[in-house]
């Protein structure tokens, strides 16, 4: 994990948030690799949940909602965790992380632990000119009440009718007791949740059941290490009172198993609770059958900064191979899908100071920008192949000499590291073939 920290960090995928001033614990910053990363975990869920479906519409609600969304739901009551600090070093746990409930895992001193207490989760901030009681608010803890709160709006605007999903990409805020693992634990996070509304017709096991076959093949169409992904399916005793069925997606990170996402079927409960509070009717009407119905939904919910994070680490992996000149070599090279690969084809100038080749270069690597995510580079080669191979770039393209002769162009691959020679005419239908 330290290896891929600091490869993250010297390669641009993330850094430390406001790291000139200590950083802020929680809180993470995406270079300009992470952040096209991200976008790209980002956009293969939505293509997947949103736009390949003719059943599931788009939606993008506000963090800061009104506060009866949070009683409603539950979160101003029950959405604590267990604290306890340690009296010698004043450091603060999470109770249910706590491997030893005696000894404090900093310092070492026993019977140190304070009584636990209760502690919200939900950050508070105020709206409006007054700091007073009345002007609390929120940053939500999840996108999904977003659209609870919404559900007829939507459906009646979108003329749906279950079964039906509504789906959102959102920033989530949490205050974390005690973040860490990376980006795994944060305070400011992303959430990519669906939430499928269905009849009460007796398929709604069928649609659970529906969405985590979706799902399996979502990761798995993207590369993800099948034997270090598990979709675990909780006890009665590990659900809430009102779910039905519940499924963790968990990922065997190097410190453990570490959820990325929960699929679950949470029967009537989010409707109910906001028809309660509010006093509003969202119930659907079937106009066939003539009779207003909840729905039943199915929600999942996937953390958009674990999943990348699931990505850098199984892309990842340290090599020692022979190449195709015999010579053993020793790389860094993250085997990114290439869809998920932050840039897809890189482009070099064999020379720097060679005017004719940096033009031609720039110009083949200008032609392809509209097809693919390109970068252009020039310099030592073995650099250059090196550098690529550690963000995980699936193709490098090199000019030379040769190219101003014949127009050919010779292409590596990431994970052969084998050499071909293309005719540069050919080389959008090369690649756009192998990606
Ligand atoms: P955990 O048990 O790890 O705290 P959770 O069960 O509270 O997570 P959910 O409320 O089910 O998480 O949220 C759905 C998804 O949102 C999680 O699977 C995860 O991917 C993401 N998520 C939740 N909390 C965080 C966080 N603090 N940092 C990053 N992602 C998070």
């Amino acid at each position: 994990m330290e290896e891929i920290t600091a490869l993250a960090k010297r390669r641009g995928f993330i850094f430390q948030s406001s790291e000139i001033y200590g950083g802020i614990n929680g809180f993470w910053d995406y270079g300009p690799l992470g952040a096209l990363l991200k976008r790209n975990v980002k956009n293969a869920w939505w293509r997947d949940t949103v736009e390949l479906r003719d059943d599931v519409v788009a939606f993008d609600s506000s963090i800061v909602m009104h506060p009866s969304v949070w009683k409603a739901s539950g979160h101003l009551d029950v959405f604590h965790d267990l604290m306890v600090d340690c009296k010698t070093c004043k450091h603060r746990f999470r109770l249910d992380h706590l491997k030893d409930r005696s000894k404090c895992p900093d310092c070492g001193s026993k019977d140190s632990f304070t009584e636990p207490r209760n502690f919200n989760l939900m950050m508070k901030t105020f709206v409006g000119p007054m700091e007073d009681t009345s002007a609390v608010t929120y940053l939500r803890p999840e996108t999904a009440q977003g659209i609870f709160v919404n559900f007829k709006n939507v459906y009646q605007t979108a003329r749906k009718r279950p079964p039906f999903g509504i789906a959102q990409i959102g920033k989530s805020f949490r205050n974390e007791i005690t973040p860490g693992n990376f980006t795994f634990r944060v305070r400011e996070f992303e959430q990519a949740e669906l939430e499928y509304f269905v009849p009460d017709d007796g398929n709604d096991m069928a649609a659970f059941e529906q969405w985590v076959q979706r799902r399996k093949a979502w990761y798995a169409a993207y590369g993800i290490d099948a034997e270090r992904l598990r979709f675990y399916e909780l006890t009665d005793a590990e659900r809430p009172h009102y779910a039905k069925a519940g499924i963790d997606v968990e990922y065997l990170f190097p410190w453990g198993w570490g959820e990325l996402e929960s699929i679950a079927h949470r029967g009537t409960y989010d409707l109910d609770a906001h028809m309660k509070l509010s006093g509003k009717d969202l119930r659907f009407f079937d106009e066939a059958a003539k009779r207003h119905y909840t729905p039943l939904l199915i929600e999942s919910s996937a953390g958009m900064d674990r999943t990348a994070l699931t990505f850098l680490v199984d892309a990842y992996e340290r090599e020692t191979s022979v190449d195709p000149n015999g010579k053993t070599v020793e790389r860094t090279v993250l085997r990114f899908h290439s869809a998920i690969a932050p840039i897809q084809i890189a482009v070099f100038s064999l020379a720097r100071n060679r005017a004719d080749l940096v033009e031609r270069a720039t110009g083949i690597e200008a032609a392809l920008r509209p097809h693919f995510r390109t970068q252009y580079d020039e310099g030592n080669i073995g650099q250059l192949y090196r550098r690529q191979d550690e963000i995980g770039t699936p193709f490098c393209v090199t000019i030379d000499h040769q190219t101003l002769d014949d127009a050919s162009v010779t292409v590596r691959a990431r994970d052969s590291m084998l050499q071909e020679r293309v005719q540069a005419q050919q080389l959008e239908a090369y690649v756009r073939e192998r990606l």
